[in-house]
């Protein structure tokens, strides 16, 4: 991974590869869409995508893996309004 502000001077040339970042509701972090950037072969700036990012899978309401696995253990398994 490269520094913030490399990767922030990046996304201003590739505004394009915005709309295939993910950022998680809970910890902010960011990360490219790993189904996303999958389905879009020959995407020119993928390569340098996957330099600047990681990829970050969100689920429904918008959490990252880890943020997930924590919610749960916080709500508890199966625990219905
Ligand atoms: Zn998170």
């Amino acid at each position: 991974m490269k520094t913030g502000r490399d990767r922030d001077e990046w996304l201003d040339e590739y505004r394009g590869f915005k709309k295939y970042l993910n950022q998680c509701v809970m910890c902010q972090s960011t990360g490219y869409d790993p189904v996303k950037i999958q389905v879009k072969e020959g995407l020119y700036f993928k390569d340098k995508a996957m330099e600047h990012f990681h990829p970050l899978a969100l689920n429904e309401i918008g959490l990252c893996l880890d943020c997930a696995e924590r919610f749960e253990a916080i709500q508890g398994p199966g625990r219905e309004a």
